[in-house]
């Protein structure tokens, strides 16, 4: 099969199965051709379902579905479950575990007749900024094999990237699409909280965790967007209402007299220069195409961090809570004699990694009797500051934005036995988070180091179309659609 189909983007791959100049189980095909060249090297992908991609591309084939995404390829978080396809979420807890059922928006790409090639490699339970976490081995940046594709989605961004699959989706808690997306050139979207069904997607922070698009375009991501987007009944957090109109938005591009509020907060030390001057250079470009363009402060943000790793943690101690060696995956101790208390200490004691049990301490400590007001109240009180420095913000201009992350993509290795360093990683990311928000990271260029720079922008809850206004009007100045063609080193 001809390598060129992996380098398509999703609306040129669309178009020729549409045209019948080309198969969709040709482009599959062709995929994962390319999967089998390169995963080993970049284990992006933890499990490949060779024969539930094929099947789909037949039906795409046999003209059973139809749609603007029709027979595009997809590389699948391993954090949204597959009916009787393996999901373990990065988790040695989950081996072996079959979900008896599919997550709302793999239904809902299915009718698109989008192609899932496989199940993507995060950190455990998308814990993490660069899926060192992963208990299956780190994933690794196509633009430099030493460095991290970011996380915990760094699987989807590294296949999306890497020219493994055309699209991706990610789930961002506190970032986990953005940074990988920044990290690696690609586009990413944490759509409004609410906006895209959680139903299927395995817990980490349930008042945070939002699926959303990957792409090497605004244009694809946008219309995958619109794909998974949508109120769902059987998710109680889901928003009903119309989905913002991505797609116009991203064909549209025209941000004359929008109003762009530059963060005060997130500029100066601890920026690489490289990041600030394409950073910089980017708002001088969206200015240059008519934007209004102030400087906006938002004096709460730097607490966002804080506050985030006491909610977060919490929820997770509550959501983790459920693997009990009982109902899923793994069973260790299970001797005939041992209780059932003791069979679950032991299966959560070896199926855990180091940093779900760090989360899953600080959280259980957060919310106990006689620490909860001091920590996790405190910090819902912070949630709130931040939601109206976001409401404050909006009532004098459209968007914010900053750069999605402080650094260009560290190296493997770099920051796995500092947990400190490696939380800075979502600094600019996780206030959108805590307020609800859509955000999108898209590339503005490289920095000195030759590495990609993510250009954040920031929307009001449900405006998400002006997210892909703006990363639509950037990437049309800055050709940063043609980014990755300098991904050649595999
Ligand atoms: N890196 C952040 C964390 O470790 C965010 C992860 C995410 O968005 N899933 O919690």
């Amino acid at each position: 099969m001809t390598p060129e189909l992996t380098r398509l983007t999703a609306v040129e791959t669309a178009a020729k199965i549409a045209a019948r100049e080309v198969t969709a189980v040709e482009v599959a095909q062709a995929h994962l051709d390319r999967i089998a060249e390169v995963n080993g090297t970049l284990n992006a992908f933890l499990h490949i379902d060779t024969d539930g991609a094929l099947t789909q591309a037949k039906r795409v084939d046999a003209g059973e579905v139809e749609g603007p995404l029709a027979g595009v390829p997809l590389a699948l978080k391993d954090v949204i479950v597959t009916r009787n396809v393996p999901t373990t979420a990065g988790s040695k807890i989950l081996e072996g575990w079959i979900p008896p059922y599919d997550a709302t928006i793999v239904e809902r790409m299915r009718d698109a007749g989008i192609v899932v090639l496989g199940k993507t490699n995060m950190d455990e339970f998308a814990m993490g900024s660069s899926t060192e976490h992963s208990a299956y081995g780190a994933a690794h940046n196509p633009w430099d094999l030493e460095r991290t594709p970011g996380g915990s989605g760094g699987g989807s961004s590294a296949a999306v990237a890497g020219f493994l699959a055309p699209l991706g989706i990610g789930t961002d808690t506190g970032g986990s699409i953005r940074q990988p997306a920044a990290v690696t050139g690609t586009v990413g979207t944490k759509p409004t909280y609410g906006g895209v069904s959680r139903y299927g997607l395995i817990a980490f922070s349930s008042s945070l965790d939002q699926a959303g698009p990957c792409a090497r375009t605004v244009l694809d991501a946008a219309l995958l967007h619109a794909v998974i987007a949508g109120h769902d009944p059987r998710d109680s957090t889901s928003i009903d209402a119309d989905v913002p109109p991505v797609v116009d938005a991203a064909r549209d591009g025209d941000v004359s007299g929008m109003r762009v509020g530059v963060v005060k907060e997130f500029a100066g030390e601890g920026y690489q220069d490289g990041v600030t001057v394409r950073f910089e250079e980017a708002v001088a470009t969206l200015a240059g195409l008519g934007a209004d363009v102030v400087e906006v402060s938002c004096p709460h943000f730097d607490y966002a961090l804080a506050a985030y790793y006491l909610i977060a943690p919490s929820e997770a101690s509550s959501n983790l809570a459920r693997y009990d060696a009982m109902r899923y995956g793994l069973r260790v101790g299970d001797d005939g004699d041992a209780s059932a208390e003791e069979v679950m200490a032991a299966t959560r004691a070896a199926g855990f990694g180091a940093e779900v049990k760090r989360r899953i301490m600080l959280g259980t400590y957060a919310l106990s009797a006689g620490y909860y007001d001091a920590y996790y109240g405190q910090a819902q009180k912070v949630r709130t500051l931040i939601t109206r420095d976001f409401e404050n913000a909006f009532t004098t201009v459209d968007v914010l934005v900053s750069p999605t992350t402080p650094t260009t993509a560290f190296k493997l290795g770099e920051r796995v036995d500092d947990p400190l360093a490696m939380y800075l990683a979502d600094l600019c990311t996780i206030p959108s988070n805590l307020y609800g928000g859509p955000a999108m990271s898209v590339p503005c260029g490289l920095s000195d180091d030759g590495l990609p720079v993510g250009f954040q922008v920031m929307a009001p809850v449900l405006a998400d179309d002006r997210l892909y206004r703006v990363g639509a009007a950037l990437e049309r100045a800055t050709g940063s659609d043609r980014l990755l063609e300098q991904v050649t080193n595999l």
